[in-house]
């Protein structure tokens, strides 16, 4: 929780959003609402509104918008918290300080500096005369000075005491060193010592330029070879990719995911800036989505070894489901790309890199493993599936190829392969066919948001799922409707969570508006909804809204469906076709 929701209320109240942004933009009414010249993008014509009924602003041109809160993160810079405490100092109120979220966001601070303390220590623990043995461990891997210098290669001293004590000098508790995961307590007898030692140590920063954790690589071949902080309020494993403070920077049109750290650094000292790298986990959801906003397409250079590839293949549904396009690099003679690059180059890597095109072979191969071709009904069934993904390559000579492969494996001919896939294929396009038509019902196809991560997977549900924020938005007393819709029904999670907040904020008799929301919805989330409040909604009545919470239940009944056989759906359906009376 963040700061008390009547706290929020008040502060919102005390400083209307049009008087805030004529202290910035000068404003002329239209209508309703009030133009200037937009703040944050160069411009001559006013495109940005204020809309005081609403409380909120939107760029017409720029497309940045949201609540007096959000208006002051941005024209001012300052964090969430601190833009609060901006306003509030501006209308004379008293800051709940001593709130949980104050506190959590004071100790992440803490936290970072901490962290950022404890890699300067490593750093210059390297260039002392006890550092030199990671030196020449550095060296002999191969990696040079800048490269030392870019990703802040540090030494932990072979000590138990020495980061505690020099971090106890600068003013830090134990507690604190407990809580940034660079110390572990002794359960014999509660004494705290370095959980880092004698290690070459990689500071791992997050998006913000945060040091949020540590790699630390032994110098010789003793165990575990590499150790890294664990889990703290700073660091999420799930959340974050190394490297990727560097790599949303590059020019490359991909990312390169690796698995291990070391892999990254390789790439990014031999050119290829776009290497980010897993934190020691199989790659999750959350990732995956971080990588589909800086990217349209992740190349995987996952090891060779068996637990590589079975990484791999489960890798490559979860970032396609983000709507990456996924390349799969096979490397042969090296077990790694740090190990490739320095037996090979750079150039031999980057023509890797360009016959990565495309997974099809990959995927293919994949397919012929799980089954066994000896075996008559297993080879049925693999013709099958083969069809269906050959069918599902976008390019014709691709089709020909691959498949006459997987004819060769299943010891068919190419034509009869050549027509199953044929028929796979038609039936994919009249799939494809109806379900753009079914897109194209609705005008919406325009109105996808302009953020990637954000976009719809289900078009007519969030039309629905827009009108219907924008009328509880005008209409909270809509909300007193029993109609059953629970927020994750709603087919776009960001909608869905603003329906559940504005819900909660109705139910504890607070003000249903989208300007005390910059808590709950991240600034580019927050742009995205002004977008959708812009629209107008010339139906606000409550058989319109039970028309769009069925539209809502019903898209999300038919995705279930078509999914899995989801039991529940299963007997919802049941149940409706037979009807009340039933
Ligand atoms: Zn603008």
């Amino acid at each position: 929780m963040a700061f008390p929701p009547a706290f929020m209320d008040e502060l919102v109240t005390r400083n209307p959003i049009e008087d805030v942004v004529s202290q910035y933009v000068s404003l002329t009414k239209k209508g309703g609402n009030l133009f200037g010249l937009c703040p944050f993008h160069g411009e001559k014509t006013a495109s940005f509104s204020v809309a005081p009924e609403k409380q909120i602003y939107y760029c017409f041109g720029c497309h940045k918008g949201g609540g007096v809160v959000n208006f002051i993160m941005e024209i001012e810079s300052l964090s969430y918290p601190d833009a609060v405490r901006f306003l509030a100092k501006r209308a004379g109120m008293e800051v709940p300080e001593d709130g949980a979220y104050q506190s959590r966001y004071r100790q992440q601070e803490r936290l970072w500096a901490l962290c950022g303390d404890a890699a300067r220590f490593f750093r210059q623990q390297l260039f002392l005369p006890t550092g030199r043995a990671a030196q020449q461990a550095i060296l002999q891997r191969g990696f040079v000075r800048k490269t030392v210098n870019r990703f802040g290669f540090g030494y932990a001293p072979n000590s138990w005491d020495a980061l505690i004590t020099a971090m106890q000098e600068k003013g830090y508790t134990k507690q604190e060193m407990l809580d940034a995961g660079l110390v572990i307590k002794s359960e014999k007898n509660g004494r705290i010592y370095d959980r880092f030692r004698n290690r070459w140590m990689v500071p791992i920063i997050d998006l913000r330029g945060n040091v949020i954790g540590f790699g630390g690589r032994v110098l010789d071949d003793s165990t575990p070879k590499y150790l890294n902080s664990p889990e703290t309020v700073i660091f999420n494993k799930r959340r974050n990719l190394f490297a990727l403070n560097f790599a949303k920077k590059t020019k490359q049109e991909m990312l390169i995911l690796c698995e291990g750290y070391m892999d990254a650094i390789a790439l990014h000292q031999y050119g290829f800036d776009c290497a980010v790298a897993s934190l020691g986990t199989a790659l999750t959801d959350e990732q995956a989505n971080l990588l589909s906003k800086y990217t349209n397409c992740v190349v995987l250079t996952y090891d060779g070894d068996e637990a590589g590839q079975n990484a791999t293949r489960r890798a490559i549904p979860i970032l396609e489901k983000t709507g990456l396009q996924v390349r799969v690099l096979r490397m042969e003679g090296a077990k790694d790309p740090d190990e490739y690059l320095r037996k090979f180059g750079a150039d031999r890597f980057e023509l890797l890199l360009r016959q990565s095109e495309n997974q099809a072979e990959y995927r293919l191969q994949s397919l012929q493993r799980k089954f066994d071709l000896s075996q008559d009904d297993q080879r049925v069934e693999f013709l099958k599936q083969a069809a269906n993904l050959v069918a599902s390559f976008p390019n014709a000579v691709e089709r020909e190829v691959y498949g006459t492969r997987a004819a060769e494996a299943a010891g068919i001919t190419a034509e009869a392969m050549k027509l199953e896939v044929n028929k796979a294929y038609k039936r994919r396009l009249s799939r494809q066919k109806k379900e753009e038509q079914r897109v194209q019902l609705s005008p919406a196809v325009a109105q996808q948001p302009k953020v990637r991560a954000l976009r719809y997977d289900n078009v007519r549900s969030a039309m629905a799922e827009e009108a219907l924020l924008r009328m509880v938005l005008r209409e909270p007393a809509l909300f007193a409707q029993n109609n059953n819709l629970r927020a994750e029904q709603f087919s776009s999670p960001v909608l869905g969570k603003t329906y559940q907040a504005l819900l909660d904020r109705y139910r504890q008799h607070l003000t249903v508006s989208l300007a005390v929301l910059e808590d709950v919805l991240t600034p580019e989330e927050m742009t995205h909804l002004t977008a959708v409040v812009q629209k107008e909604e010339p139906l606000v009545s409550e058989a319109a809204f039970a028309d769009y919470c069925n539209i809502i239940q019903d898209e999300f009944r038919r995705k279930n469906l078509s999914g899995s056989e989801d039991l529940l759906a299963m007997r919802n359906r049941l149940k409706d076709k037979k009807g009340y009376g039933g």
